[in-house]
């Protein structure tokens, strides 16, 4: 049986049972030593069109303040609270100010000024009269109604004020908040460097995508896959492409790593005869953090370094890897990104059909999700849930989680879910 070369002594001696025996991870306590093992990423600024989904590194404050001056909500007529204490009144119009163009006077007693949406309130007005309450005659204006002072200002400041923070560090920059930046003076913005994710793929019987398979042979497919999912997290997949089960061609393509802040790789994590991620690692000095863990689908998943370089090898099944890729890259990704949450959101759904008891491993289960009775969230598992199954991953809508040595869950029963669709489509 092939074991690592080096072993993190201190990890080493929490995943030993008493027995002796490597005892299984939690997939929380696998989680948690991924992200403390994740380098944050560096600053760099980038224009605003290129900011949606990228991370603040920084707080960013306005560079000036919105509205700038006090203006008008609404189309109407400016003038002073005083002068309209009786209604209907007949007030002298002297001016117009419209969005862009103010009236450069003062507004005098007995007078008022045309006013626009956006445009300036004049000096000395403090109410605005709407159009609809308001008949011009002549060069006066007949007011009938007038709404309460101040109602249809706009105060100088109102939406935001020059050094108010309008992104905050670690937050993922929206399309609103690009609007909300562009309106405070800002071109650009500082974010984090995307990480780079090298992804090697691993297999004697693996051929690119778009290569005809030879007899024994399959397409892999999950190097595409999680170079999509990589992406959608914010990260920059660079393409290692595939390796056979070679421990020399696997420690090669490794070396092509280099440049990333980590390494995934699939297949070949085990400890099979054709297993050589673990051998191949330890002639580059491999140290191991973990690589056994209490998760289906998810054995086999091994973490460790390569100098500096965090390796994470997920296991070749394609819906292992991506269900890894899920509950553990994306996280790291976030951590790497200083971005704020780091494990996947559970929601509660009910169970539309019984499961059975679990064993010792964490499961996930794919599932599809519908509104049953009053709105609530029912949750079907598909009936098979070999790791093989892609059809069945891409037709799942959510995952369920099955905690280890749950007992059997009836139909109706509350479980945890992992809904896809609140994954901003990234999966
Ligand atoms: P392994 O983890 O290497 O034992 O692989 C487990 C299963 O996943 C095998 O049936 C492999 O053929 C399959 N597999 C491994 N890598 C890939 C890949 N990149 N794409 C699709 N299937 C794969
Ligand atoms: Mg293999």
């Amino acid at each position: 049986m092939t074991q690592p070369a080096a072993v993190d002594s201190s990890s080493q001696r929490r995943d030993k049972k008493p027995g002796g025996k490597p005892a299984l991870l939690s997939v929380e306590e696998a989680r948690s030593r991924i992200l403390a093992a994740m380098p944050l990423m560096g600053s760099e600024s980038v224009p605003l069109p290129a900011a949606h989904g990228r991370v603040a590194s920084d707080d960013v404050a306005a560079r000036m303040s919105h509205p700038p001056v006090a203006v008008s909500a609404m189309d109407g007529y400016a003038l002073r609270s005083d002068d309209v204490r009786e209604l209907p009144v007949r007030l002298r119009q002297i001016g117009v100010s419209r969005a862009g163009v103010r009236f450069a006077g003062t507004l005098t007693p007995g007078a008022c000024v045309r006013i626009f949406t956006g445009a300036m309130v004049p000096d000395g007005a403090d109410l605005i009269a709407l159009q609809e309450d308001a008949t011009e005659a002549g060069g006066d204006v007949e007011i009938r109604e007038v709404p309460r002072k101040g109602q249809h200002i706009r105060r100088a400041g109102l939406d935001f004020t020059a050094g108010q923070v309008c992104v905050g560090k670690g937050r993922v920059i929206t399309a609103r908040d690009i609007g909300l930046l562009a309106a405070s003076g800002h071109v650009e913005v500082p974010v984090r460097r995307r990480p780079r994710i090298a992804i090697l793929s691993t297999g004697d019987e693996l051929v690119a995508p778009g290569d005809v398979p030879g007899p024994d042979q399959i397409v892999g497919s999950n190097g595409v896959a999680l170079a999509a999912a990589v992406a959608g997290w914010g990260g920059v997949p660079i393409d290692l492409g595939i390796a056979p089960d070679r421990a020399e061609a696997i420690a090669a393509a490794s070396d092509r790593a280099r440049d990333a802040d980590m390494l995934a790789t699939t297949g070949g994590a085990s400890v099979g005869e054709h297993d050589l991620v673990q051998t191949s690692f330890m002639q580059r000095g491999f140290v191991s953090s973990f690589w056994r863990i209490a998760m289906r689908p998810g054995k086999p998943l091994m973490f460790g370094r390569i100098g500096d370089l965090p390796v994470l090898s997920m296991p070749g099944n394609p819906v292992s890897a991506m269900v890894c890729a899920l509950l553990f890259v994306r996280p790291a990704l976030q951590a790497m990104l200083g971005a704020a949450p780091t494990a996947p959101v559970f929601e509660t759904a009910v169970l539309g059909a019984a499961m059975p008891a679990n064993d010792v491993r964490e499961d996930y289960v794919r599932a599809t999700l519908e509104r049953g009775e009053a709105g609530r969230l029912v949750v079907r598992p598909f009936p098979t849930q070999d790791s093989s199954m892609q059809m069945t991953l891409a037709q799942a809508e959510a995952l369920i989680r099955r905690a280890p040595f749950a007992p059997p869950a009836a139909q109706g029963e509350s479980v945890d879910v992992i809904r896809f669709d609140c994954l901003a489509g990234n999966f």
